[in-house]
Formats: structure tokens, sequence, C-alpha cells
């Protein structure tokens, strides 16, 4: 069945993979949305959609809505929703030139593969096939495209939901990333992974005061020095595990379906057999504060009076306050913090009928699969979609070879999507869109 829509995810997850949409955060430097966003609203205006193109915030930051009418106006209408942008590549790093959207030895490369034209294209194709064919599904359909979600949404998601709530009229479910995609646990037995939570995002810049001099001289109050050893001690500082329901849900999902038990004494060591997936999952048994970036100073002999660093901090539901609390003992005194992103970690619970539409649909086309809930230990669109009281969950369904490392491919170099996953996940997305 289906065989066109199939072969046209590939094709349409390679036309806009060659749509270089690179958001570096900066607007000078960010390109493509606007004509990524043309596309997505030429294809679907091509089968009959009404589409409603929006800039979000600022020129280019394109945005496109388009809605199918389902047989119950009367329940709440199902977002589908997938961003255009992508984080930048360097193709001197690359095997393939980032933005060729090859496709070849079974799999389409190129920056955004699996982050997330793959998805959008899987959505794209499945939108137009239900429009050709006059497929009435059981609820609304709402189809997004949206700007800005690599840079945190301000431009996107974040102003949308602000600005233009009425996008959203009705919704009260949605399914984007980060999700769907199945994780081998053992002989031919692969759980699809639904992601039910996501770690709140908060940036945070410090700032060190100290007293500007010359270099040659003594000087107990440098800046640079107590910044150093600030940025040193949090970097290095293990924040306390806490289970939260949503990971204690993932952890006994795994041993309901392996056998494999999770040791509380010894997390991080248990987590650690899940593979490669365990660096996303070990990262959601507590709060993290990774050091990214540093500065200070104009020149060699110059003792400056400032010196800041930027530290990504990934907070777990409910815990920001005791967070705080553990940064500023950390941090000490002669430190200060500001907050440069804040949202909020979301979290839903793993049941009712989406989750059991998403796990049919899964077990149509890959029987003896099972569905696991998860925690995302980043940050997506769910956030700005959650603050409108929409139930968000992460499935873009990709059935993936037990060897391929895909965690890593998000923002990685040679990021690729195996053809034949994208072929499943549209198999899975249009029985899941026709029972939702
Ligand atoms: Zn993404």
């Amino acid at each position: 069945m289906n065989l066109s829509s199939q072969d046209e995810a590939v094709e349409l997850t390679s036309e806009l993979i060659r749509i270089d949409t690179t958001n570096t955060g900066e607007a000078a430097t960010t390109v493509g949305e606007r004509a990524a966003a043309e596309y997505v609203l030429g294809k679907l205006e091509e089968v009959g959609y009404e589409t409603t193109y929006v800039e979000s915030g600022a020129p280019g930051r394109g945005n496109v809505f388009a809605r199918l009418p389902g047989a119950d106006p009367g329940r709440g209408a199902l977002l589908v929703h997938g961003h255009l942008d992508v984080v930048p590549a360097d193709p001197t790093e690359w095997s393939v030139h980032p933005f060729s959207g090859a496709v070849q030895d079974g799999y389409i490369w190129g920056r955004g593969a699996v982050d997330m034209k793959d998805m959008v294209g899987m959505t794209l194709a499945t939108a137009r096939r239900f429009k050709r064919d006059g497929v009435v599904p059981p609820r609304d359909l709402v189809f997004a495209f949206l700007a800005d979600e690599e840079a945190g949404g301000a431009f996107g998601s974040q102003w949308l939901v602000e600005n233009r709530p009425d996008l959203f009229d009705g919704v009260t479910e949605a399914v984007g990333e980060v999700g769907g995609f199945s994780v081998t646990l053992g002989e031919d037995l692969r759980a699809y992974t639904i992601e039910i939570a996501e770690k709140g995002i908060a940036w945070m810049r410090l700032r060190v005061r100290g007293r500007a001099g010359h270099g040659s001289m003594l000087h107990d109050d440098n800046a640079v020095t107590k910044l150093a050893a600030a940025v040193a001690r949090l970097g290095e500082h293990e924040f306390p595990i806490v289970l939260t329901d949503s990971v204690r849900a993932f952890l006994s999902s795994v041993t309901s379906i392996t056998g494999m038990e999770f040791d509380e004494d010894d997390l991080p060591g248990a987590v650690a057999k899940l593979g490669p997936f365990s660096r996303v999952v070990g990262a959601t048994l507590r709060d993290t504060a990774n050091p990214t970036m540093l500065s200070a100073g104009y020149k060699a002999n110059v003792i400056p009076s400032v010196a800041e660093a930027v530290v990504d901090c990934r907070v777990l539901p409910g815990r920001q306050e005791a967070f705080e609390r553990e940064l500023d003992e950390i941090l000490g005194p002669d430190v200060e913090r500001e907050w440069v992103t804040h949202l909020p970690a979301v979290e839903t619970t793993f049941d009712g009928d989406l989750v059991d539409a998403m796990t049919a649909a899964v077990q149509a086309e890959d029987p003896g699969a099972r569905t696991i809930p998860y925690v995302l230990s980043g940050g997506t669109d769910a956030k700005a979609i959650h603050s409108l009281g929409i139930r968000c969950f992460g499935f873009a369904p990709l059935r993936l070879p037990p060897d391929l490392d895909f965690t890593a491919l998000f923002h990685g170099v040679d990021e690729r999507v195996p053809v034949d996953a994208v072929r499943f996940g549209t198999r899975v997305l249009d029985r899941f869109l026709r029972t939702c």
C-alpha cells in the first residue's frame, strides 16, 4: 500500500535538505526559512490545501499552517508540527555536502536529515496523500511548519503562541520531535520511544568583576582567575540523582520488556547498559550544567575588570528552585548570574487514546515492537506549544538498524537518515493520523 507517499517522503526530505535553512541564532547569518516555508506552502496548495503563511517577529522567519477537517469537529484537533530550520554545518568536515540531500548507500544525507526535515517530509507526504485521496481523519488535523526552533523559538513557536494563538484554535494534543525512533533492546526486539517530557532549558551568563591592572604586577583581584575557578567548579559538579515520574516510567518499561534491572544504588552504571541512547537517558537522571562559552580580556598584559561565561543548564521538572540554591552554593558570592534563556520543563503522562493510537500504528508495521515513554534531555517547540495547555508528545516514527548511533547524528557531522526508516515512518504516520 501507499507506495507513492513513501517515495514522496524520501524525495521531499532530500529536497528540503537542499534548501539551506541554517539558523545561527543571529539574524544576519540565519537563512532560508522563507524559501523552505514557500516550498512547503507550494506542496500543500498544489493538492488543494488552504494555507496560512506567517512571519514570526522578523522578516523571513516563515511559518506555514494548514488544516484538514476531521469527521468529528467536536473533538479537539491534533497538531502535527515540525521545524524548518537547522543548525549550521561545516562542509569541510562532511563526507558529502551537508546541503546536498544526497540519496546514496541507503541513506538520505545532509543537515536536517534527522533534525528534522525527515519528519517534515513524512508529514508533508502524508498530508498530500490524505488530501489527494479525500481521507477524512477522525478529528481535525493542524499541520504546522515552524521557524527558529534551533535558537529557542523566539522567532518561531514562542512568538506564534504569544501573538497568533488563533492558529492553534481547538488544538488539544500535539506530536512533533524528538521521539518515535526505535531502540534495539534485544534480538529483533525494538522499543519505539515516545517523548512525554523535556527538561527545562536555562542558559546562564556568569559575570565576575575584579580590579583592572597591569599583567606584570602582583594582583589579588583578577576577574579571569575567579571566573575560571567558578566555571571549573560548576562544570565538574554532579547534581543529585532525582527520579522523576517520567524517568521512572521509562525505566520500568525497559525492565518489563527486557528484564533488565536498574539498580537504584548505581543508576548511571545501570543506564549505561542502554548503549548510545544512555547519553540522553543519563542526562535525565539529574540536572546538568555544562559551561559552553568564555569571554574576557583584550590584551595580553592587561588584567580586565570583567570576565564572563555562558553555561548551558538543563533542569528536571520540579527542580528549578533546588537547582538555583545549589548553583549559588557552588558559584559563591563573587559570581553574578543571570538567565539569558529560560524555558521551563514540560511533562505529560504515558496514557490515553492518542498513545494507544501511536502504539497500534507502530505495531501494525513492526509486529512485536513495543512503545516506551521517555524524557528528552533537550528542548523542542513543545515547550511553547505546551504553554497553550496542549498535551505534547515527541513521535516522529523511524525504524532504525540496531548498530546506528542515532542520537549522535543530531547536530552531528554526516547527519543522515536511512531511506527505509523514512518509508517505514511514513507508513506509521499514515496509519496513526487515520486513527488518532
Ligand atoms: Zn529539532
